[in-house]
């Protein structure tokens, strides 16, 4: 007999990682209303980790784009459309509103997931946000909150350039504030960690500009909406996330889950 999954367990995200026909094997959850959020913030704020540890905490279907692109970069013979893509994403720069768009609409059911979804990476423009719009009134579910995570671009300098990611189990470290066991070694299955090629400092200059040039009007976008929470993404993981909890409780509507 299979052992029952509980919130706190590795998500299963095939649907989101294959789309096309494939299939997820939810966690059973409890709560009547899923979470359905999206993940603003520069790059480097620890959207990543927060995303993760939330996921953890109220069983929501991490739906990262970034890993999307990780994931497809493994693939033998991408499409021309991808290539370019990847190029971008190589650059520090945003992948085209079309195709991004395309690999969410082809990956739509994700929204109605039970467990609820957390989209980290995505919208990053205002067309994406428009498009996620329309998707969400498609599959008939509505965005609860929007977390924006916040912090000087110094810390965040800091933070990208010291961070290491391991190659299989994509765990997250940083060379000063959270090293590994063994350098260079992932505490958690063994295998490399390495700097992501858009986490370097050069490419981390050019994802800030862009960040604000095409993503930072999206927290006005959803301020006006009223699904904006702030969140300040100074301390320790565990403390931005009692954060984010504090501030999601304390929505109205959206506590008592
Ligand atoms: P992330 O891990 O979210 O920082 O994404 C890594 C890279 O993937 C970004 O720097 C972009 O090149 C690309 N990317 C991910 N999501 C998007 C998006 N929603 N729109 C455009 N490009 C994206």
């Amino acid at each position: 007999m299979s052992e029952q999954k509980t919130i706190g367990q590795e998500l299963d995200r095939q649907a989101w990682f294959l789309g096309g026909e494939a299939c997820c094997d939810p966690l059973p959850t409890s709560r009547v209303h899923p979470y359905r959020m999206v993940l603003l913030g520069p790059p480097g704020v620890g959207k990543g980790t927060q995303a993760e540890l939330l996921c953890r905490d109220l069983g929501t279907c991490h739906l990262s784009t970034g890993d999307l692109f990780r994931a497809a970069q493994c693939q033998a013979t991408p499409s021309p459309a991808l290539s370019m893509a990847l190029e971008a994403m190589r650059r520090g720069e945003l992948v085209a509103d079309e195709l991004v768009v395309e690999m969410v609409r082809e990956r739509s059911c994700c929204l109605r997931c039970r467990g609820g979804f957390l989209l980290d990476g995505f919208p990053r423009t205002i067309a994406q946000a428009q498009a996620l719009d329309a998707l969400l009134t498609e599959q008939g579910v509505v965005l609860d909150a929007v977390l924006n995570y916040e912090l000087p671009a110094d810390e965040i300098v800091a933070r990208l350039s010291g961070r290491r990611t391991c190659v299989k189990c994509k765990a997250i470290y940083h060379v000063k504030t959270h090293p590994p066991r063994v350098s260079g070694i992932c505490d958690e299955c063994g295998s490399a960690l390495i700097q992501r090629e858009d986490d370097r400092i050069e490419t981390v200059w050019v994802r800030m500009r862009t960040y604000e040039a095409s993503s930072r009007p999206l927290v006005e976008y959803y301020q006006k909406l009223g699904k904006l929470i702030s969140v300040q993404a100074s301390g320790s993981p565990d403390a931005i996330l009692a954060r984010s909890l504090h501030s999601l409780e304390a929505l109205s509507g959206v506590g008592n889950r």
